[in-house]
């Protein structure tokens, strides 16, 4: 039965929602729907914990998000989990995260 939910929060994120918003409506965890998705795609690839993107083959064992963005999202989740307006990075910093994000995925 906590399958059937999760086949459902499942089609829920592939109509555009996001999984933490499908996985709330369902009533199942968001790690539950990463782990769905992660074997949906066939392979035992572990999922990034922000947005349920693949990791590579390539990432490290600690790895747990795609990109420079998610891996901000997940510490500023971890620190706080509040939600919190998203702080505008600007000049250098936003390029580097940009150019980081493009290389990772
Ligand atoms: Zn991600």
């Amino acid at each position: 039965m906590g399958h059937a939910k999760v086949e459902d929060a499942l089609k829920l994120v592939e109509g555009g929602m996001t999984v933490a918003d499908a996985a709330k409506v369902v009533g199942v965890t968001r790690s539950a729907v990463y782990q769905a998705r992660a074997g949906r795609a066939g392979r035992e690839g572990r999922a990034c914990t922000e947005c349920g993107a693949l990791l590579p083959d390539t990432a490290k064992a600690g790895t747990k998000t795609c990109s420079g963005k998610c891996r901000v999202a997940r510490s500023r989740r971890l620190a706080a989990l509040k939600p919190e307006p998203v702080p505008v990075l600007t000049g250098l910093a936003a390029e580097v995260e940009r150019i980081r994000a493009m290389r990772r995925t």
